[in-house]
């Protein structure tokens, strides 16, 4: 994988381990903290996404310390392939800013996203991402590593453990 974080390290994929001491300076550790806080509400959508039959992925965008959209996967309630969390934030940040770019925006995603949401990322010209648990089957790292704008940074493994755990929980119960 070459996903490549803010600060060009990648932080520990451990969960609730993750280890301070990659933290270098007190700002790396405020973004780390804002990044566990933003994910927490992504988690949060994944979990509205879960008990309403969805595929548990939450999103949520931010502009300048502000949340601007929190969304999950809408794929059974809209019949709709395509509705994806990540589809749904940028739509509803875009709409909020009244622009269709997202530059300077931080999406936060639950789960590495899929090559379609990867280039809608990539489109939206969206300024950092950040996600949780890896997607090894589907996600854009293996298929489209170039496809996000060339300037954005990638945080990945923020609450991995947590963002992986509640979709298995989910795939375990369905079947
Ligand atoms: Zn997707």
């Amino acid at each position: 994988m070459d996903a490549r974080n803010y600060f060009g390290f990648h932080y520990e994929e451990s969960g609730a381990g993750l280890s301070h001491s990659v933290y270098r300076t007190g700002y790396e550790k405020i973004i780390m903290e804002q990044d566990i806080k933003y994910m927490k509400m992504a988690l949060e959508e994944a979990k509205m996404a879960a008990d309403q039959g969805e595929i548990p992925v939450g999103a949520v965008v931010v502009c300048q310390n502000r949340v601007i959209a929190r969304t999950h996967n809408l794929t059974e309630m809209l019949t709709d392939v395509t509705a994806h969390a990540e589809m749904q934030a940028i739509t509803s940040a875009a709409n909020y800013l009244g622009g269709k770019y997202l530059d300077g925006c931080t999406l936060y995603v639950t789960l590495e996203p899929c090559p379609m949401c990867a280039g809608a990322i990539g489109w939206a010209q969206v300024s950092r991402l950040v996600y949780g648990a890896c997607d090894e089957k589907r996600g854009y790292t293996k298929f489209a590593p170039n496809v996000l704008h060339p300037k954005a940074t990638v945080t990945s493994g923020i609450l991995a453990e947590e963002c992986a755990e509640l979709m298995k929980e989910f795939f375990k119960n369905r079947r």
